[in-house]
């Protein structure tokens, strides 16, 4: 195999043909958490692995098997972020953001690294779209962020997906709720996987989601959370269904979806797609997350955030035919005659640019004829031609492309005003 001209494995090249849709799936991720008062920060592909096997959690399968993990030159050990969360919450605790007052809500595209088995809209390079809001313990936070991601998924033009939710409670509720699971649990010791297994002792709650189909079964049956709800845990949910209906937005309790880490509180929740009625396609989810501020190191401060991979949504938006605006047309292409034109074309392509439109001239020395069939090629709204005669009159004919209507425009001062009617009428 030739490594020079072969991508890695799991990664993936977003082609020309291509980038037009995750520009536009972007634009409208940033601008719709934009319009609730979310800002964008950036931070760094890779992070001190310390911050990750402590804000992942070293028992997860994310730090134990799937982390870009290496030394760097100066004998730091370094790990290519594994998702989002983490690196926003190590910025603001650095840069003291909460000290300017909450909330503070944050959102992010960023590229993510996990070594993971590729499968269709899996990747070991991906993207996550995220956004975070820090220091509301409020229901209010987690209906405001389960808002904008269902009018998020609106925007997008992607039907069919449903919202589960739960509440995993705090780990005053949860510690009876282990024991509870435990014991469950402890019953059908021989029938589950050897992950679970170890499980059992560590986190009884991780066995809730495991994907071995005889754990499943097990599972099914278990007891689930919020019958062990403190009363605070049950009021906070409670109010999240109420602001939930009163916003219209229909959702399923899923008590299955837990997550097995401390930091985790409260309110999950998961979109998930029916159309792929095997793998009920989970397309983004989110919750609460107020232990985990605390334990990289920060002052107790209730958060909440929701994240989506951005491969899979596109591949979902795929499935589902949904058409992604095709990226502008080029306004104008300048065909050359002869040599003596080009540079006019390059001066007139100058001024085109200059007030925003989009222009083209020929750069590798085409025959007339081939720069014809590249117009139709890049679709080209319009097409001028200049030659020595155009050049000696001042005069030249752009043509409609679509509707092969004529004009005669000068090619002296009044050159802009006379192309600018035409393209804009
Ligand atoms: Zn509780
Ligand atoms: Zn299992």
């Amino acid at each position: 195999m030739n490594l020079l001209t072969k991508a890695v494995r799991g990664t993936q090249d977003i082609l020309p043909a291509d980038s037009y849709k995750w520009k536009f799936v972007q634009n409208i991720m940033l601008n719709e958490a934009n319009l609730y008062g979310f800002k964008e920060i950036r931070t760094p592909v890779f992070e001190h692995t310390e911050l990750f096997d402590r804000g992942v959690g070293d028992d997860t399968d994310i730090v134990q098997k799937e982390m870009y993990t290496f030394n760097d030159k100066g004998g730091r050990s370094l790990t290519l972020k594994p998702e989002g969360t983490v690196a926003a919450v190590r910025a603001v605790l650095e840069h003291g953001l909460l000290n300017d007052g909450v909330p503070l809500k944050l959102t992010y595209i960023t590229p993510c690294y996990r070594y993971e088995k590729p499968q269709s809209g899996r990747y070991r390079e991906f993207y996550q779209f995220g956004v975070e809001t820090f220091g509301a313990a409020s229901p209010e936070a987690d209906v405001e962020i389960i808002c904008l991601a269902t009018t998020l998924f609106e925007r997008l033009g992607i039907l069919d997906l449903s919202l589960e939710i739960n509440s995993i409670g705090c780990p005053k509720c949860r510690q009876e709720y282990r024991s509870a699971l435990k014991k469950y649990f402890e019953k059908y010791r021989e029938n589950l996987c050897s992950t679970c297994i170890v499980r059992l002792e560590k986190n009884p709650m991780r066995i809730v989601d495991c994907k071995n189909p005889d754990c499943q079964k097990i599972a099914a049956d278990a007891p689930s959370i919020i019958d062990f709800l403190c009363k605070d845990c049950r009021l906070h949910f409670n109010d999240v269904k109420n602001y939930l209906n009163g916003a219209g937005i229909t959702y399923k309790i899923n008590p299955k979806i837990v997550r097995g880490l401390d930091y985790y509180t409260r309110t999950v929740f998961e979109f998930v797609s029916s159309l792929d009625s095997n793998r009920n396609l989970v397309c983004g989810g989110g919750g609460r997350y107020d232990g985990l501020i605390e334990e990289i190191g920060g002052p107790t401060t209730p958060a909440v955030g929701f994240g989506i991979g951005i491969e899979r949504l596109i591949l979902l938006m795929q499935s589902q035919g949904i058409e992604i605006p095709k990226p502008n047309r080029c306004d104008v292409f300048i065909a050359t005659a002869d040599k003596s034109a080009q540079a006019k074309a390059l001066s007139l392509s100058k001024i085109l640019r200059e007030a925003s439109f989009y222009a083209e001239f020929d750069i590798v020395e085409k025959s007339l004829k081939a720069q014809l069939k590249y117009a139709n090629k890049i679709n080209a709204k319009f097409l001028l031609v200049l030659g020595e005669k155009e050049l000696a009159e001042k005069k030249a004919e752009i043509k409609n492309m679509d509707s092969g209507e004529k004009f005669v425009i000068s090619l002296d001062n009044n050159f802009f005003i006379e192309v600018k009617n035409i393209l804009t009428n």
